[in-house]
């Protein structure tokens, strides 16, 4: 469910896997506004599902709207993914960090938060689920950087230590011994700006991950591969975010291969 929903690729994933592991499912996108959702999604169990993705502008509303709620979703404050229960309640939960997360380590298996300071770009929705996946896998410090300060200030009030708030404009000096970079904004992405960011002080072994994933080598990402630091493209994690409500739904854990990648890149015009 979102709002509008033609650009969303998760039905050409989930229908990829449902092909792949021959199961007798569907995914469709379901257009739905703001005023429809809590109603749309009340009716979901009648309507015989077993469950749904929500994404923008709907993931806050569904955290209210939903009957039970995971730990992550709460503290990342937005849901993704409602299974329908038996009983015909909703649990939401959000897997966006597990998909960050699940992606860093796949590309980089030696990866640990646990090596040094993070680097956070943006203070968005994305942001948060990043933030709780790096807290959660123990970062001894995450340093994160907004251009509206106050919106980071209100996620690290949120969630607490390891997060210390930056300046936007001294996020080229943050660099200095981070382990972790990741670009959480919208910049980079097609149609908007590059990231302005002087790469100077990061260490050469730093890992740099870019979650925006079109195009696939965002200006970071290749800015950050000339100089030598290994990257993470952020087509991993909207891949590996599915895989939870997949499973939930239709009861098997799928997998993410280069075939798919290369399925979702045609799809998208890479
Ligand atoms: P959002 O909530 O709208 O946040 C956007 C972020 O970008 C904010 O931090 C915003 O800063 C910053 N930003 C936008 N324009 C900027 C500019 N000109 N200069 C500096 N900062 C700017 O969006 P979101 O949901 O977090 O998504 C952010 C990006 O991540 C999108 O490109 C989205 O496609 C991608 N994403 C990828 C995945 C994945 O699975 N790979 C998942 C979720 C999101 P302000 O607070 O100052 O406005």
């Amino acid at each position: 469910m979102a709002w509008p929903v033609s650009h969303s690729l998760s039905p050409l994933l989930h229908r990829y896997w449902l092909k792949k592991y021959a199961i007798n499912g569907t995914y469709d996108p379901i257009a739905v506004t703001p005023n429809e959702f809590p109603a749309m999604l009340r009716s979901l169990p009648a309507r015989g599902f077993s469950g749904v993705n929500v994404t923008l502008p709907h993931k806050i509303a569904a955290l209210k709207s939903v009957d039970t709620l995971d730990g992550v979703a709460q503290r990342t404050g937005a849901v993704n993914t409602i299974i329908v229960k038996d009983d015909g309640t909703l649990h939401g939960f959000n897997t966006d960090g597990f998909g960050f997360m699940a992606n860093i380590v796949n590309v980089q298996p030696d990866w640990v938060a646990e090596a040094g300071p993070a680097v956070v770009l943006g203070a968005g929705g994305a942001a948060r689920a990043v933030c709780v996946a790096l807290q959660d896998a123990g970062a001894p410090e995450i340093r994160i950087l907004n251009r509206t300060r106050a919106k980071a200030e209100n996620l690290a009030a949120n969630l607490g230590l390891p997060i210390a708030v930056h300046d936007w404009e001294e996020r080229h000096e943050a660099l200095r011994e981070g382990a972790f970079l990741v670009n959480t904004t919208s910049l980079g992405m097609t149609g908007m700006p590059s990231l302005d960011l002087d790469l100077a002080a990061l260490p050469p072994d730093a890992s740099v991950c870019d979650i925006v994933y079109s195009p696939l080598e965002t200006p970071l990402l290749a800015a950050a591969r000339a100089r030598g630091n290994p990257t993470i493209d952020g087509l991993g994690m909207l891949l590996h975010q599915a895989r939870p409500g997949f499973e939930a739904w239709f009861g098997h854990a799928p997998d993410v291969t280069d075939s798919l990648r290369q399925a979702m890149l045609s799809a998208m015009g890479q």
